[in-house]
């Protein structure tokens, strides 16, 4: 890894910040990786298992000094943090945060940010369905998007160095303008899990079909949903109250096509169905062809299961 930063501050200790500093020494930080989460019971976890070679009781303590500060955070934790951040900022430093929506994240942080520190937001497109200190792994953002949205106002230096030290993570770094962000994790991410949760939801208030039935049975296809509806509830409330118009566009998107689906089977429309499923079907082949899925049976889950306990 190119060490542009000699002290990394995470505000935030979960799955994201942890990851990261996991991702960080494995590819060969030599820098100090400081860090604060809000609890003690977290800061103490995360000092035990040793990802931050200094853990603060403020935020304000941690960033002092920092090159570069990582907000890891709730989405709706973001504004009270660069609030109290902003003041205790090293001019030069850059900041940038990981949260899952930009603009309202955007409008939340940079008024806390002195103009001579560079506010360049981030989102990794990383995670999974585990969240707190212990969750973390090193190999999270290994060929994993990082999508950065700079603005025109800024410095290329500093942008310039942060995507080294993300590439350095194992991270694609690309960047976006942050409405436009919102849009499309509106449609690959946001939605997805908002019908996931649904049909997990449908699925408990079905009488007919027992828990157990549901249960036995969910390798069918329930089960992937599941696991999405597992997330963390405290990060997908942050994420649907602050990305409202971009996910309810998608949302009215989706209504009409579920309706249009709805019609054909009342209707018998074998030809419209089976017109509809070749087209995402040649999605799912898009989505494996540019790496981002295996083209393995059940996502080479059978793989996995024969695997020997403890791998
Ligand atoms: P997480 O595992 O739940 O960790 C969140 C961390 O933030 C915890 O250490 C928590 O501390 C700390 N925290 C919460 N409020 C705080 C406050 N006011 N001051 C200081 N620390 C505070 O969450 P995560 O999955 O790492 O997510 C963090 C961010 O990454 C979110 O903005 C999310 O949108 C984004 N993100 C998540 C994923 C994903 O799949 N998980 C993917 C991409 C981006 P305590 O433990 O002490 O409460």
């Amino acid at each position: 890894m190119t060490v542009t930063y000699n002290r990394v501050a995470l505000i935030g200790l979960g799955l994201i910040a942890s990851s990261m500093a996991h991702a960080m020494r494995a590819g060969g930080f030599s820098g100090e990786i400081v860090g604060h989460a809000k609890s003690a019971e977290t800061r103490d976890i995360a000092f035990e298992i040793g990802f931050c070679d200094q853990v603060f009781a403020t935020a304000a303590e941690a960033v002092q000094g920092a090159d570069l500060v990582v907000l890891a955070v709730p989405v709706g934790a973001m504004s009270s943090v660069a609030a109290e951040i902003g003041p205790h900022l090293k001019s030069g430093a850059t900041v940038t945060d990981v949260g899952s929506v930009k603009q309202a994240v955007i409008a939340a942080v940079a008024p806390h940010i002195p103009a001579d520190v560079n506010f360049i937001p981030g989102h990794p497109m990383a995670g999974t369905e585990y969240s707190g200190p212990r969750a973390g792994f090193a190999t999270l953002y290994r060929n994993r998007w990082w999508l950065l949205t700079p603005n025109a106002e800024t410095d290329l230096a500093a942008l310039a160095s942060l995507r080294s030290f993300l590439e350095g993570l194992g991270a694609k770094v690309d960047t976006m303008d942050a409405a436009h962000h919102d849009l499309v994790l509106a449609v690959v991410s946001h939605t997805p899990h908002l019908i996931a949760y649904t049909m997990v939801g449908v699925a408990d208030h079905l009488a007919q079909v027992s828990n157990s039935e549901v249960i036995q049975y969910s390798a069918t296809g329930f089960r992937d949903f599941t696991r999405i509806a597992a997330s963390d509830p405290t990060m997908w409330r942050d994420v649907f109250l602050t990305n409202r118009e971009a996910v309810l566009d998608v949302l009215g998107r989706f209504t009409e096509e579920l309706f249009a689906l709805q019609r054909a089977i009342r209707m018998g429309d074998g030809p419209l169905l089976h017109e509809y499923f070749t087209r995402t079907r040649e999605i799912r082949r898009g989505i494996i062809e540019a790496g981002q899925d295996t083209s393995a049976p059940d996502f080479g889950r059978v793989a996995a299961a024969q695997k020997p306990a403890g791998e």
